[in-house]
């Protein structure tokens, strides 16, 4: 994708005059985290909002239904804000079926399933909810379906997630569309396994699907898969099997360092690289968008607990740490770090580390910061995709609460977990 020249702010974090100090809108980040402590989520709907509009309109002139990748951030009111916005949703768990129908139970009728290890119980249970398609991974899978549907009296939709053997240029660990990766068919095969599902009853071939990996900033290769299925959708079409799904999976990336980012600019070059690629097809469109849709959205407030120098270097200690957001020690992940409240003085080098006893627990190195002092509060931009998703309670720390800031208006939308939610699960 070219660079974006315009400056315009891809963050809803800003900083508002006077006071220099930094907003969600109109909501004050330090207010926030006075009210409800640190580490805290703080996650503007209105972009969220913004965001999907942004995939509605470049795709508007065709039949497409956004799948929200819910594994990105799973929050119960970011799906149901989603869900009430017409999206659709993406799962690749039973677990996050449940969400879904704890958030938005009218949208499962809108729900793909993806994963390569789904269990005869979660199959079950999507089967009976009705959902819209399982992207199935593998011939195992797909008897496996067959058997459940059988057994449950309800025909299952399937599309086949096929392998495109495409590569995309993303962190070795999100890159997922190679004949290496485990996950998908092998495309070659994919023919013969859609032939031979054409006269079961408890099967009906209903889409294709794919999805080549995760943060990819390039157009190309979206193109390049989506024609090769399309290609074979118009066979199979060929030999009567109509294909009524083509699904192109989620993985458009977003600019972790840049604030200039057009966002609605990216998401037009992604829909006409699709569009070109789906020649003819007139079925309809499924796009799963996970991190594209939150991520810039969302920020991780932290409090400076200590800041220690052992001659050579700075740590800024703060209060969150890899548990709470694990994408810099998982994929070396760049996060953009800010003051809460604007400080003057030189900006000098230093490493951001959290509490938790892992060299790996750092979420910036020789980073240039403006001076910092324990008790000042420091936002990591960016959070809303893969953050508390991936959280844990590793070094027994309380997961964080979440905030989720809508026209002017924030609430809390998870509490922070207490030591007795964590303790309640267990005995001696
Ligand atoms: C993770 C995943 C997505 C979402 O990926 P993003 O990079 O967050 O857009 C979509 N589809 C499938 C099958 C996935 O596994």
């Amino acid at each position: 994708m070219r660079k974006i020249s315009p400056a315009r702010n891809s963050r809803p974090f800003d900083y508002a005059q006077p006071g220099d100090r930094l907003h969600c809108g109109k909501v004050s980040i330090a207010a926030l985290a006075r009210r409800h402590g640190t580490p805290l989520y703080v996650y503007s709907g209105d972009q969220i909002v913004e965001r999907l509009g942004m995939f509605e309109n470049a795709f508007r002139g065709r039949n497409h239904l956004v799948c929200y990748a819910v594994k990105a951030n799973s929050a119960l009111a970011i799906l149901k804000l989603l869900a009430g916005r017409g999206a659709g949703f993406d799962i690749v768990s039973g677990g996050e079926l449940e969400r879904v129908l704890a958030s938005a139970p009218e949208a499962v009728g809108r729900v793909v399933f993806s994963g390569v290890g789904k269990t005869a119980a979660e199959i079950d249970r999507a089967l009976e909810t009705g959902i819209l398609q399982f992207n199935v991974e593998s011939e195992a899978e797909l008897e496996l379906l067959a058997a459940r549907a059988r057994r449950m009296k309800r025909r299952a939709r399937f599309a086949l997630r096929v392998n495109p053997d495409v590569f995309a240029e993303t962190h070795p660990y999100i890159s997922t569309g190679l004949r290496e990766h485990k996950f998908g068919i092998d495309i070659r095969r994919a023919p013969e396994i859609y032939r031979r599902t054409a006269r079961s009853k408890w099967l009906e071939a209903h889409g294709i699907s794919l999805h080549i990996g995760s943060q990819i900033r390039s157009a190309q290769p979206f193109g390049a898969a989506v024609e090769r299925v399309s290609r074979l959708a118009r066979q199979l079409a060929g030999e009567g099997i109509a294909l009524k799904t083509i699904d192109a999976g989620g993985g458009l990336g977003i600019d972790y360092h840049s604030r200039a980012f057009d966002a609605a600019e990216h998401v037009r070059e992604y829909a006409a690289a699709i569009e070109k690629a789906l020649g003819g097809f007139e079925g309809r469109l499924l796009l799963e968008p996970g991190r594209f849709l939150v991520a810039q959205a969302g920020a991780l407030v932290a409090g400076v607990l200590h800041v220690k120098s052992n001659g050579k270097k700075t740590f800024v200690v703060v209060d969150a740490a890899m548990n709470d957001l694990i994408r810099p020690a998982l994929y070396q992940a760049h996060h953009e770090i800010v003051p809460v409240r604007r400080r003057s003085g030189r900006a000098r080098a230093v490493d951001v580390v959290g509490p938790v006893c892992e060299t790996g627990d750092f979420f910036a190195r020789d980073r240039k910061l403006a001076p910092l002092e324990p008790g000042d509060l420091v936002a990591l931009l960016d959070a809303g995709a893969y953050g508390m998703a991936q959280s844990s309670n590793y070094n027994s720390r309380p997961r964080a609460a979440e905030v989720l800031v809508e026209s002017g208006k924030a609430r809390l939308i998870r509490r922070r977990e207490t030591m007795a939610d964590l303790l309640a699960v267990e005995s001696t």
